[in-house]
């Protein structure tokens, strides 16, 4: 408790831990705290990254994000597999705790705790989630063999769940609220040319029907207004993310949708020694190179920040 460390990153994912592995280059010793089941971050949960630089056969999330990690830990970053709960970051020691209870003191603050999974907002999404609902095909997909499914979303991620799912489902619906996709080309092609794929356009999920299971869809067409119910064995939804700043709510200059704001090109939030990076700042361009790519800034940030000190 009384150690004052020189630098605590929260959260892991390709932003944790290259600010990790820069931070620790420098000789800050970071303290990194991955959490306790989402450790690794987005990734996780993907499959092949095809186009993360430097590895032209592709590469799967869960191994980039594990050479990551021990790349860190080579040059002695520590780090902690829990969350933490609370921080305190306007004085010039922030005060962290942990899931644990354990206190971290630090002079610097580097906050890269990702996104989560956006929901839809339906009462019997929340109630049947895990009962059919799921956010995650590559989580889930095994346990629907040769059933139905549902999957709401136009982007990229939809895509790659959708085509994934192809591997378990005998059919996948994909459900987008208008007639065009915003999916990247490449991975719209693929979706459309999977003959398991069908696409149902201009609709939206206006409930999700089902007891115990989930059974099936409310659906409604957004172009003339008509209601209809289709069964389907699961619903995955893939409609994008939410950063997850909800710990810092109230301590740390935030934008209408709950990103962390930061100073022009840098990693700089309003408290001075408090550095973010990855999805928690990034409206725009969400890939794992460009995570990789703040969480080098964020460490330089801080690395600056603490040899001014
Ligand atoms: P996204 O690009 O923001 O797309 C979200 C999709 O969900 C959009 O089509 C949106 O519809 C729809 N949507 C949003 N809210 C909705 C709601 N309440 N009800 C129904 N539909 C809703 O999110 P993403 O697909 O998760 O991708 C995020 C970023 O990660 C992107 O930059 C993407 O390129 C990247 N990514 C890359 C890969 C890859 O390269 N392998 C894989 C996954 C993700 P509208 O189109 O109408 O807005």
């Amino acid at each position: 408790m009384s150690e004052i460390h020189n630098v605590v990153i929260v959260g892991s994912g390709p932003a944790g831990y290259t600010a990790a592995v820069y931070a620790a280059r420098a000789q800050l010793n970071p303290i990194v705290y991955e959490g306790s089941i989402t450790a690794g971050g987005a990734l996780m949960n993907t499959t092949e990254v095809e186009n993360f630089p430097g590895f032209p056969e592709g590469v799967m999330g869960p191994d980039l994000m594990d050479a990551m990690r021990k790349q860190a830990e080579k040059f002695g970053a520590k780090l902690i597999t829990d969350d933490i709960v609370e921080m305190k970051l306007d004085g010039e020691i922030k005060v962290l705790t942990d899931g644990s209870g354990n206190t971290m003191k630090a002079k610097a603050v580097i906050l890269a705790t990702g996104s989560a999974y956006k929901e839809i907002g339906l009462t019997n999404e929340k109630r049947l989630s895990g009962r059919g609902v799921s956010w995650c095909a590559t989580c889930d997909g095994f346990f629907f063999r040769e059933k139905v499914v549902a999957i709401v979303g136009g982007g990229d991620s939809a895509m790659e769940e959708a085509n994934f799912l192809t591997r378990f489902a005998s059919k996948v619906v994909l459900i987008h609220r208008r007639d065009s996709l915003r999916a990247s080309k490449i991975m719209a092609d693929r979706a459309m040319a999977n003959p398991k794929i069908e696409f149902l356009w201009n609709t939206e999920v206006i409930d999700v029907l089902g007891a115990d299971q989930m059974t099936g869809l409310k659906l409604k067409n957004t172009v003339d207004g008509t209601e209809s119910e289709q069964d389907f064995d699961g619903l995955f939804v893939a409609i994008g993310h939410v950063p997850r700043s909800e710990l810092i709510v109230g301590q740390i200059d935030l934008d209408a949708e709950g990103y962390v704001k930061v100073q022009g090109r840098s990693s700089k939030t309003n408290l001075t020694g408090v550095f973010a990076c990855g999805d928690l700042v990034d409206h725009t361009y969400r890939q794992a190179i460009t995570a990789a790519g703040t969480g080098c800034e964020a460490a330089l940030d801080a690395e600056r920040f603490l040899s001014g000190h």
